[in-house]
């Protein structure tokens, strides 16, 4: 029985494997395993980051998957501070010595492992946000104190990863995107891949701020756009959407 079910999680990890062709300057990118959200391992000269980190069941996935590729993360980035996101911040940062980098309007959030949950974009999601508003300690999680505190740009070079992080607000406060070798952005929440030719995200506390972070993330110039769930967005799916919105 406890055979069967591996093989099927098994089965379920390789199915869902996502790989993103290396840049040209050599960094390899990859969903480190499925999760509660996309968790990015990103490589270059066998120096690793991790970008986003899943809940606390996410864990001996994300362990198991870290030693089978042998990776250590020297950092952690937070696309933001949402419990799906940040909820092993603070077991990466003890477990592997991973330096955590957050924008500074979400440090205190972070700190105390809180989040205030964001409004629904469209009709539908305004309703399972006050659904949520009543569910509010599901959606703690361990808090930790982040070692790097950034307000506009923050330079990746430190953890040998040619690539910086901007801020990029509007899902949250301190939504932020990471943009590897100018070729690809890591957007977390502010670009959604589940919806194919919707890349909109359905929720947001400030839409008119996070279209405004559109332009800067699409101002990257960057190819493909890794989102915090589901598939890559290509730069023409951010510019059809970007256009309807603007
Ligand atoms: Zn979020």
């Amino acid at each position: 029985m406890a055979e069967k079910s591996l093989r099927i999680s098994e089965d379920y990890y390789i199915s869902t494997m996502i790989e993103i062709p290396d840049t040209g300057k050599g960094t390899h990118i990859i969903r480190l395993t499925p999760a509660r959200c996309n968790i990015w391992a990103v490589t270059r000269n066998s120096r690793t980051i991790i970008v986003d980190t899943g809940i606390s069941f996410d864990r001996s996935r994300i362990e198991n998957a870290l030693e089978r590729k042998g990776l250590i993360p020297e950092a952690v980035i937070l696309t933001h501070t949402h419990f799906d996101h940040a909820g092993n911040a603070a077991w990466l940062q003890a477990e592997y010595g991973a330096e955590v980098v957050v924008q500074e309007a979400e440090s205190e959030m972070l700190a105390s492992g809180d989040m205030p949950i964001p409004k629904g974009t469209y009709t539908f999601t305004r309703g399972l946000v006050s659904i949520g508003k009543k569910m509010g300690p599901v959606f703690r999680y361990d808090p930790c104190v982040a070692e790097h505190v950034f307000a506009d740009q923050f330079d990746l070079n430190r953890f040998g990863i040619n690539g910086f992080i901007i801020h990029t607000p509007g899902h949250s406060p301190g939504g932020a995107t990471v943009v590897i070798d100018d070729e690809i952005a890591i957007a977390g929440d502010s670009v959604i891949g589940t919806m194919p030719g919707s890349p909109f995200p359905p929720f947001a506390d400030d839409v008119p701020l996070l279209i405004s972070s559109w332009r800067k993330i699409i101002d990257t110039g960057c190819r493909s756009f890794l989102p915090g769930h589901g598939k890559p967005v290509s730069r023409e799916e951010m510019i059809i959407e970007y256009n309807k919105r603007k």
